[in-house]
């Protein structure tokens, strides 16, 4: 009989904290996978697959590299999985997407429960405010170590205007601007990154038009607000059906 929470990632910012924030739930810590050999007190397992045969949730925040093998090792698990690692490419979503049809998968991109609420105000704000006067373009800053860009959170605030306006992302973002660029495109979903020091993470979505400016910023102070989001969505995936879930279904916003 499966039992307990298991951390992909242990040693890791998001994997330490997790230990924390399992122990303060009361949930049994099954124990942990990490690709680096530094030690905790926590029990080590030599490959998902050892994890997910005991676990009967894992959460993981790892790397966008390992995220297609996870969805292979917990879909033959059969272990649910709490997927918060970013950078995924198109095709390791399909990935996680094929493993939601024999797993329950939370897969959010911020697990802070104020950042859920600032997904469902940007859908709503974008398809009130016409995309041929309001010019939508979010700005995110990260600690130094992060290693891809734009975050996955601004990639979700970008996704959440994308469907209020009822188009695909990846049809109209522009990220990285540099040199001769043109005027900006109408419609266009702009980004800008910033890396620096130890900022946990702080993203801004602005809608500016001629005459008015509208912004909305969240601001994380400290990776627990991510830890214990990702505790309650492990709590509550367990006995739930095979499926894609993401933070809004989680906290009753869907
Ligand atoms: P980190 O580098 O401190 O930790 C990652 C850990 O994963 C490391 O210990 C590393 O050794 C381990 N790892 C990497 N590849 C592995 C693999 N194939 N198998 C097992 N272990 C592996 O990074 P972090 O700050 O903890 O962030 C981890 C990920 O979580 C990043 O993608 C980050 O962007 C994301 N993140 C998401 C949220 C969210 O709410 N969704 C919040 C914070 C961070």
């Amino acid at each position: 009989m499966k039992h307990g929470i298991g951390i992909l990632g242990i040693a890791g910012r998001m994997g330490q904290m997790l230990v924390e924030e399992v122990a303060a739930s009361g949930a049994p810590l099954a124990g942990g996978v990490d690709k680096s050999s530094a030690t905790g007190d926590e029990r080590r397992f030599a490959s998902v697959a050892d994890l997910a045969a005991i676990a009967e949730v894992v959460i993981d925040f790892t790397h966008a590299s390992a995220a297609a093998s996870h969805a292979d090792a917990l879909a033959e698990a059969g272990t649910a999985w709490i997927l918060g690692t970013s950078g995924l490419s198109l095709a390791d979503e399909a990935r996680v997407e094929a493993a939601a049809a024999r797993i329950p998968v939370v897969y959010a991109p911020n697990f802070a429960p104020g950042v859920t609420l600032l997904l469902s105000l940007a859908e709503t704000m974008a398809a009130s405010l016409p995309a041929a006067r309001y010019d939508a373009e979010i700005v995110e800053m990260h600690h130094r170590q992060k290693v891809d860009a734009p975050s996955g959170t601004a990639i979700g605030l970008g996704r959440a205007v994308a469907t209020g306006r009822g188009v695909k992302l990846e049809d109209v973002m522009e990220s990285g601007r540099h040199g001769h660029t043109g005027a900006r495109k109408e419609g266009a979903i702009g980004f800008a990154a910033l890396r620096g020091g130890q900022v946990v993470g702080e993203h801004s979505l602005l809608f500016a038009a001629a005459d008015e400016h509208i912004a909305l910023t969240h601001r994380a102070f400290d990776r627990r607000a991510f830890a214990a989001g990702a505790v309650r969505a492990a709590l509550w995936v367990r006995g739930r059906p095979a499926g894609l879930y993401s933070m809004k279904d989680v906290l009753g916003l869907a």
